[in-house]
């Protein structure tokens, strides 16, 4: 054990409540998981994990407000006024089934117990309320190697849960690790067990990849095959550099159309339905998916585009194509007409005797004529060159 009195300062004080007030009742409880591997990197923990002696129940008694997230693997969410940890009963699981949860779980009183149950080495420790590290498996060594090494033997870890997998690439990406040689190569081998898990747990771990400082790790998912129950193309690589510039809330839009760029999916908005996106990015993706396909990096085509589709549609289109940053100063700038923004409407044209979609076919004509400075957006002009233009098709 290595003594570090610095560090359990750097837990949040409601954090120390939590692990303190349960010292208290009796039961040893660490800080454990990510947060510690976070706090010794030197990183801000997304969350904070707790694991304790102390059965589910007794959790519950000491704590005035409590959630049961996981009672069937002994998980409370303690809940205090400045913030919440997930405290969890010291256990080992049982056997898996399915490959991606364990049939039962059982109690254990040691925390090593509890240690040799997580996914990677860096994971795999704890630190007591006197920053005391307990770390069975070499994770500090791991850390300083900047390595992700698998508990144990990884063909079995990866077989028990196909989502740790997932979860390596992903914190390779996130922490910046390289993957220890077994781990990687059981990563190659088993990737086909990913068929077993939810489209939105692949999704979690593919966004916070594609959100990670090196999105092109989603590229190495491709390769090894982890993505292969979603693509149904060759595993071809993609410009995944691109993704950086784009905000994250388009981020998985981008990254369909990329896909469907290289071959990957049929339809952008397909493969965001299988990993269970949102309707709304599965929409933006076809719409953007369809543009990409004519749109240019010139400025005079992204104008143009702009007119015609709503703007998130372009920067989605112009995110996969490489020209995000040009496609939002654009869009900004607004030197675009919409057929909304024109000065004659549908009715003007119902009465010069069109009906249905030929209506928004001109509009969208005279928008363009416009952006390009070819009519200026006034009636007495737009209502000639309307005429114009339907005695031409
Ligand atoms: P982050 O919070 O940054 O996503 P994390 O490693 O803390 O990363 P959590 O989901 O918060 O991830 O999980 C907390 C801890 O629980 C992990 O550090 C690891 O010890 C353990 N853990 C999580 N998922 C698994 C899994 N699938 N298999 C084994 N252990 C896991
Ligand atoms: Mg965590």
């Amino acid at each position: 054990m290595v003594t570090n009195v610095g560090l359990s300062e750097k837990i949040p004080a409601y954090v120390r409540e939590i692990i303190g007030r349960l010292n208290a009742g009796g039961f040893p409880a660490y800080a454990v998981g990510g947060c510690v591997r976070d706090l010794l990197l030197g990183r801000v923990p997304r969350d904070w994990d707790v694991t304790t002696a102390a059965p589910g129940q007794r959790v519950r008694e000491l704590f005035e407000k409590t959630v049961p997230t996981g009672a069937r693997f002994g998980t409370v969410t303690v809940i205090l006024p400045e913030g919440s940890a997930e405290v969890t009963t010291f256990r080992q699981d049982g056997p898996y089934r399915d490959h991606r949860r364990p049939q039962s779980v059982e109690y254990v009183s040691s925390l090593s117990h509890d240690l040799a149950r997580r996914d990677f080495t860096v994971n795999a420790m704890a630190m007591d309320a006197a920053g005391q590290i307990t770390d069975p498996f070499g994770g500090r060594a791991d850390l300083e190697r900047r390595l992700l090494r698998c508990v144990g033997d990884p063909a079995r870890r990866f077989s028990e849960d196909a989502l740790r997998m997932l979860r390596g690439l992903r914190l390779s990406a996130e922490l910046d690790f390289a993957i220890e040689k077994n781990t990687l190569a059981a990563i190659r081998e088993l990737a086909s067990g990913v068929h077993v898990l939810s489209g939105e747990r692949v999704r979690e771990e593919l966004f916070r990849t594609v959100c990670s400082p090196r999105p092109q790790t989603a590229g190495r998912m491709v390769e090894y095959g982890l993505l292969s129950p979603y693509l149904t193309g060759p595993g071809a690589s993609a410009p995944w550099e691109r993704l950086t510039a784009v905000p994250d809330g388009l981020k998985m839009p981008v990254l369909a159309v990329l896909m469907a760029l290289a071959g990957e999916t049929r339809d952008a908005g397909e493969l965001l339905r299988s990993l269970r996106c949102t309707a709304r990015e599965a929409k933006l993706a076809s719409a953007a998916g369809a543009l990409a396909g004519e749109l240019s990096c010139r400025e005079e085509d992204i104008r143009l585009a702009l007119s015609c589709h709503d703007i998130p549609t372009v920067l989605c289109a112009s995110g996969a194509l490489g020209f995000y940053a040009a496609a939002q100063r654009l869009a900004r700038q607004g030197r675009f007409v919409t057929p909304r923004d024109l000065a004659i409407s549908g009715d003007d044209l119902r009465a010069l005797g069109l009906v249905g979609p030929e209506i928004g076919r001109l509009l969208a004509s005279l928008a363009r004529c416009v952006t390009l400075g070819e009519a200026e957006n006034r009636r007495e002009a737009l209502l000639p060159l309307a005429r114009q233009l339907m005695s031409d098709r």
